[in-house]
């Protein structure tokens, strides 16, 4: 399959594409598979990807970063998971976490997280979905209240992934004097083992690494330096992540998609039941040339999100990281979908390895924002349409 790259991408970052995607090829999807089979982690990948720099290159490099920005972390994610062993945390870790950090933090709070979120030995998890908020975040009741120089956090997470992985995560909480009104969001680091930190792994029906817990956060005390950047700096903070993690399940999803195209071409091409392989009817071949265009499309939506967001557009860079999170998570859920069909019976079983990605493609759609509030937000903020809601 054949890529224009050239164009939007230099020629480090065609480097780093390659021998992310080398990196990728020796670990894969059997190695994914063997991870989850005998439910342990992926540390080996984690460790092997940090030390060659790849999972903090968009961290500042005084604090042990690559230097570069969100172009550079996709094109990480992305070409791992095109080899079949996506990271998740690294949408979470690195690009949410470790941006908010860079941005936000005080320099004792960058000190302590980014070498180590760089270098791959801390790990964050980030938690703003409640259970009674859901799509809408301006409804979060997680409240932090103060307590002399303390803070008390408490409230309810859900779908949290990674929790018992992370050394602490990022939780979204509001100060209790904002309760009414519009979200006043401040970002909380809670340390794993906080007292009054509780966790509940949720049963999903995705075959993946990485695990997504329920918390409950029962007046855990934290010090006043666990609050990350401006009480009131709000919305401006939250977003300087929020996108990022866009940017980011984007190429989680376009990685996820060329996977499965890259598997249906390689079997169209042999599979043989008439005169010709099946790839050879354009009932196969015409939706799987669509799934690559689609892709394709999406990248490039992605490459001008990244672009905007390292070159400072915060404005700009919310409204291409929105579009290209829908339009991965479209590409990668026809793509997988025709993938599994264009194997027929093999589509679904164990030893392809295609049936499992129907859910996990889903994913792509559903969070971090569901396809239909971005489809709200292009209404609302760049056609201003009116509001339902
Ligand atoms: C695998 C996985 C990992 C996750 N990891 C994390 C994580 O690490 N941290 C974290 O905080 N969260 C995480 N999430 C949560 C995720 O971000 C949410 O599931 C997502 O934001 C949707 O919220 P919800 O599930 O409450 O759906 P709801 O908000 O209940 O929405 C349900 C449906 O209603 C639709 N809907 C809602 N409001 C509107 C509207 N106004 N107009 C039209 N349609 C609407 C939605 O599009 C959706 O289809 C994860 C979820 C999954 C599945």
């Amino acid at each position: 399959m054949s890529t224009a790259r050239t164009v939007l991408e230099t020629e480090e970052h065609q480097a780093l594409r390659a021998a992310v995607a080398a990196l990728g090829k020796r670990y894969g999807r059997d190695y994914m598979t063997t991870v989850v089979r005998e439910g342990k982690h992926t540390d080996e990948l984690w460790a092997e990807a940090a030390k060659l720099g790849y999972l903090g290159v968009n961290l500042p490099e005084e604090y042990g970063g690559g230097g570069g920005g969100m172009a550079e972390l996709s094109i990480v994610l992305e070409e791992l998971g095109a080899a079949g062993s996506p990271l998740l945390m690294m949408i979470v870790s690195p690009a949410i976490c470790g941006t908010v950090i860079a941005r936000f933090g005080t320099e004792e709070q960058k000190r302590r997280w980014l070498p180590g979120l760089a270098d791959g030995t801390l790990t964050m998890a980030f938690g703003i979905t409640e259970p009674d908020a859901g799509s809408n975040s301006h409804r979060i009741t997680t409240t932090a209240r103060r307590d002399g120089d303390d803070w008390l956090l408490t409230g309810r997470k859900v779908f949290v992934s990674g929790v018992d992985i992370a050394d602490a995560t990022l939780i979204v909480g509001r100060t209790e004097d904002a309760r009414s009104g519009k979200l006043k969001p401040c970002l909380f680091i809670v340390p794993r083992d906080a007292e009054g930190f509780g966790r509940n792994q949720i049963d999903m029906e995705l075959q993946a690494p990485e695990k997504q817990f329920e918390l409950v956060l029962d007046d855990v005390r934290l010090p006043a330096d666990a609050l990350v950047g401006d009480e009131d700096a709000g919305l401006l903070q939250l977003f300087a992540g929020l996108n990022p993690e866009r940017i980011m399940t984007a190429a989680f999803g376009i990685g996820m998609g060329r996977f499965a195209l890259a598997k249906a071409v390689d079997y169209a091409r042999t599979r043989q039941v008439w005169k010709a392989p099946i790839g050879s009817h354009q009932a196969i071949a015409h939706p799987l040339a669509a799934a690559h265009i689609e892709l394709e499309l999406a990248r490039l939506m992605m490459q001008k999100a990244a672009r905007l967001y390292d070159e400072g557009d915060d404005i700009g860079a919310g409204e291409a990281a929105n579009m290209a999170k829908y339009a991965a998570g479209e590409a990668c859920v026809k793509a997988v979908d025709q993938a599994v069909h264009t194997l027929g019976g093999n589509g679904l079983t164990s030893e392809y390895g295609l049936a499992s990605l129907i859910t996990a493609s889903r994913v792509a759609r559903i969070a971090p924002v569901s396809r239909e509030m971005i489809l709200n937000y292009v209404s609302h903020q760049s056609l201003g349409l009116p509001k339902s809601y």
